[in-house]
């Protein structure tokens, strides 16, 4: 079975049916999923679903969109909700210039802030990043010794020379619903160049949805279709797949059982 280690289930379009989600998990093939949060209110809704379903996670952070609502308040709340065994990594945290939501100067410190402390709590990260590789790459390089409990870039949409750069810091790569876009002209190649030892699937449901579902909400079962593309990519059959990914997902992931 898989885990979708990139769910929003916290978003107001979902929310109202995350009950029905999480119980049709076993038949739609997840063995778990994790909640990601964007803010400090989705992260609180991401760590109450976590408390209530036995195969649902929960990462606890500050988007880059966000960044200008981070306050001590919300840095609090996440280090004293990550001693619980249910929250997995501190996430999603980063930064995304090309929407520029928060100004780029507090992007970079409030993403600084939150791998502090999420090495403070021995937690992983799970990274949001666009088209600020190289500014990425050099702020993880600098903070090397922040990363020892590990971390992932998330729905990765890099070249595959920016992912040979990120995978000598031992980072895991994300791939979900883009994969299986039809202008996903170098996502083959990024996959396959991805170690097998690196690679993870997601949905970052209810945004990314995949072929053939485009234009409509995307769901957690959707991650079978994210699957069968890296399958095709990598060469490797279907049940491979889902043996390394589910296995990486719980290496990185440690508190997931
Ligand atoms: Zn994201
Ligand atoms: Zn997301």
């Amino acid at each position: 079975m898989l885990i979708d280690t990139h769910a929003h289930l916290n978003d107001p379009r979902l929310f109202a049916q995350a009950h029905d989600i999480i119980g049709s998990m076993k038949e739609d093939n997840l063995e778990a999923l994790i909640n990601v949060g964007y803010d400090y209110a989705s992260s609180k809704d991401s760590y109450d679903l976590a408390q209530k379903y036995d195969n649902v996670y929960a990462a606890v952070g500050i988007h880059p969109h966000d960044a200008k609502t981070a306050d001590k308040g919300a840095y609090d709340y996440f280090s004293s909700a990550s001693a619980n065994n249910k929250i997995v990594a501190i996430g999603e945290i980063g930064l995304d210039f090309y929407y520029d939501h928060s100004p780029r100067d507090i992007q970079q410190k409030v993403f600084l802030e939150q791998l502090e402390l999420a090495h403070s709590l021995k937690l992983p990260v799970i990274i949001h990043l666009r088209d600020a590789y190289q500014l990425m790459l050099n702020l993880l390089i600098e903070n090397k010794q922040k990363l020892a409990f590990g971390g992932a870039l998330h729905c990765y949409g890099g070249s595959v020379e920016m992912l040979r750069e990120f995978d000598k810091l031992d980072l895991y790569f994300s791939f979900g619903g883009a994969i299986t876009f039809k202008n996903a002209v170098n996502k083959p190649n990024v996959v396959k160049a991805t170690p097998l030892d690196r690679l993870l699937l997601e949905t970052d449901c209810p945004y990314m949805t995949p072929v053939p579902h485009r234009g409509k909400l995307n769901y957690p079962k959707y991650i079978n279709l994210v699957a069968e593309k890296a399958a095709s990519f990598t060469g490797l059959p279907l049940q491979k797949i889902e043996e390394i990914t589910t296995k990486n997902a719980k290496t990185l992931f440690k508190k997931i059982k």
